[in-house]
């Protein structure tokens, strides 16, 4: 990506076609999309990329099992469509996942999940590798079929697709959930998923909008709409760094602001912080008439919880009965274990969501029953929550039946608002948002998301071998940035002391610090714990060591927080003083994100935790910078 200060000046002196507001999964697909049809791009980020619901998911590329359940049909088609080609796009970020439903004591696995099973392949392949051979029989009868239908898809021919689900034994079961082998399981139906890192995925997609000419930026939070005439033509950002204000003009607003949609409408509709640069009134009657083309957000917060592999060892996912007739998976991820999700009706701060002790508990009570363990919170390598933007029908539904299909919505002025949706649904909603732009501006640009690769894969033993970079850091790069891990390794061959890992003994190395710097705007600690690298949501404890050694005053040279912050200050040219202020910071991000002092899921929850006293117990937003 162009450097922050960069893509700053191009956004104030340029007039664009459209400015994306939000920088998650939805904003930056809107942001590849409209790009790749040829117009001019803006996307701002109040935050840091990803720093919202994008960073806090289960890290699924999935058609949703679950979803079925509801009847949900299309929803699940849709996603699983999306499934596939993600592969195919990005096959070094979105990979296949073995997932398992155990049965024990001799009984057959359960029937109607195996309907369940059917119904999810014959929606994944069947009628998806016919598809373009039909749409081709229907052109040639004169039948129609669009042109999407027709056009070959990215690695088409060779693109993953599932195998159909199958019973295995109770000893394939145990290969691929080791952790279970002491319940001895009889047999299991096995089916497949894919996984992703998805802040990377987000980054990946920004990446690949800026290579078609987008020009994005972090830390700018839109305050208020332009109007002219009562036409949406820009918006009015702050620069959390600076504090300065700029305008950014472009002839189409679209809101990508997922479960903060709702407040930047109605801000901008005559909200304390609306702005309307033509003298607009601001009275009630055009509050009235935004909210009502604008939809009502009701958050639902789910919680994840990690551990470390030796404590629960898996090769594939198992779905875990939670009680109540719910589930929750237990994933393979990035070395760990993830557990989750809860889904809650939640009326809370948005900015930072902390796992609360109950779901952390109702997670650990579902593994342990479940395993035959007995983890406590103690067993903990971090955990994490977050706010699905679930759009309110003034039905009083449970969160859980609540659909997750997307809405866009126009607003008089011009302004459309993209929201709900899932993670791997991102590109649909990108569509379904530039589609309208096109047909608005009578322009012949069909969409091309589904032939562009997301980043460039590569096999990790392409990959230089560098003096100091440990063995089980190559793949983990390769995965993570795919070709431009060679940037990285060329970080660590120039300055040796940048092969070294940031935590000892896991793969993340410095190098990848300076890089995120220089390429991917982050701009302080707590946007390279937690969302260039995972290490925030996957080595809690270690980070959190590290605070206890600075208050005590030990040693402090293998502290991973000081560790990142001197390679940001040479790269962002912090001073001292200020690097220490970054570390405060970040260490009460870390508290109002729940990893702080008291500990996860600890009494502190949801009020000031002992890291964040340090600081005044001042609150934060996730990757928010003040002036120095
Ligand atoms: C617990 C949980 C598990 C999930 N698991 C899965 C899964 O496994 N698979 C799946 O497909 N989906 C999953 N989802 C759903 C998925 O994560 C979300 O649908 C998706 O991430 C929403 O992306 P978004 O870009 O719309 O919103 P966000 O990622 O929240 O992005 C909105 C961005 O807008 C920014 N913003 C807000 N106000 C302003 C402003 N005024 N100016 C500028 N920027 C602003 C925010 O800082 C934020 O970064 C899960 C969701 C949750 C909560």
């Amino acid at each position: 990506m162009i450097e922050r200060a960069q893509a700053l000046a191009a956004l104030s002196c340029n007039e664009f076609d459209l400015v994306v507001v939000g920088g998650g999964i939805t904003g930056a697909g809107v942001a590849l999309d409209a790009a790749t049809r040829g117009f001019s791009v803006a996307l701002i980020e109040r935050a840091d990329f990803a720093a919202g619901t994008s960073s806090r998911s289960s890290k699924l590329v999935h058609g949703g099992l679950r979803y079925l359940q509801n009847f949900d049909l299309g929803l699940v088609r849709e996603a699983l469509l999306e499934r596939r080609l993600m592969v195919a796009l990005a096959p070094h970020l979105v990979h296949p996942l073995p997932l398992v439903v155990p049965a024990f004591d001799g009984a057959r696995p359960d029937r109607l999940v195996g309907v369940g099973l059917n119904l999810y392949d014959v929606m994944s392949v069947d009628r998806d590798r016919l598809r373009p051979r039909r749409a081709r029989r229907a052109r040639e009868a004169g039948e129609g079929g669009t042109d999407e239908d027709l056009r070959p898809r990215a690695g088409e021919g060779e693109s993953w697709s599932p195998e159909r689900h199958r019973v295995i034994s109770g000893e394939e079961v145990c290969e691929l959930l080791p952790a279970l082998a002491g319940r001895e399981p009889t047999s299991g139906y096995l089916f497949y998923d894919c996984q992703t890192d998805d802040v990377r995925l987000v980054l990946t997609v920004l990446g690949e909008a800026e290579r078609f000419g987008a020009v994005c930026a972090n830390r700018l939070g839109a305050t208020g709409l332009l109007e002219r005439d009562g036409r949406a033509c820009g918006v009015r950002a702050l620069d959390g760094e600076s504090c300065e204000t700029l305008e950014i003009r472009a002839a189409n607003v679209v809101n990508a602001t997922g479960v903060w949609a709702d407040r930047l409408t109605s801000a901008a509709a005559g909200g304390e912080e609306a702005e309307h640069s033509q003298g607009e009134s601001r009275d009630g009657r055009d509050l009235h008439r935004e909210c009502s083309e604008l939809p009502r957000i009701r958050p639902s917060r789910g919680t994840h919880v990690v551990l470390a592999r030796e404590d629960l060892p898996l090769n594939g996912g198992a779905i875990v009965p939670a009680g109540g007739g719910r589930a929750v998976f237990a994933l393979p991820w990035l070395g760990r274990t993830l557990v989750g999700t809860t889904d809650r009706d939640y009326d809370g701060e948005l900015d930072h969501v902390r796992p609360p002790a109950e779901d952390v508990d109702y997670l650990l009570r579902a593994v342990n029953e479940f395993f035959g363990t007995g983890l406590s919170v103690h067993d903990l390598a971090g955990a994490f929550a977050g706010v699905r933007p679930l759009i309110s029908t003034g039905d009083p539904k449970k969160s859980v039946d609540i659909s997750r299909k997307a809405e866009l919505y126009e607003a008089s002025s011009g302004m459309l608002t993209i929201t709900g949706g899932k993670l791997t649904t991102w590109r649909r909603m990108a569509k379904l948002t530039v589609d309208r732009l096109v047909e608005r501006d009578s322009r012949d640009a069909p969409c091309r998301t589904h032939e562009i690769p997301l980043g460039q894969a590569i096999a990790v033993d392409e990959l230089p071998q560098v003096e100091g970079v440990p063995a089980d850091a190559y793949p983990a790069l390769a995965g993570r940035y795919g070709h431009a891990a060679h940037e990285v390794l060329a970080l660590a061959a120039e300055r040796g002391e940048l092969a070294q890992p940031i935590v000892p003994g896991l793969p993340d190395i410095l190098a990848e610090v300076a890089l995120a710097a220089r390429r991917e705007q982050a701009r302080s600690i707590g946007d390279v714990f937690f969302r260039r690298t995972r290490l925030g949501l996957l080595a809690a404890p270690e980070l959190h060591a590290g605070t206890d050694a600075r208050d005590s005053g030990m040693d402090t040279a293998a502290d991973p927080v000081r560790r990142v912050a001197g390679v940001l200050a040479r790269e962002l040219a912090w001073d001292p003083e200020r690097a220490l202020l970054e570390i405060e910071r970040f260490v009460a991000e870390a508290g109002a994100e729940g990893i702080g002092g008291e500990g996860i899921g600890g009494e502190g929850v949801g009020g000031e935790g002992v890291i964040g006293e340090g600081v005044g117990g001042e609150s934060v937003r996730s990757g928010e910078m003040r002036p120095a």
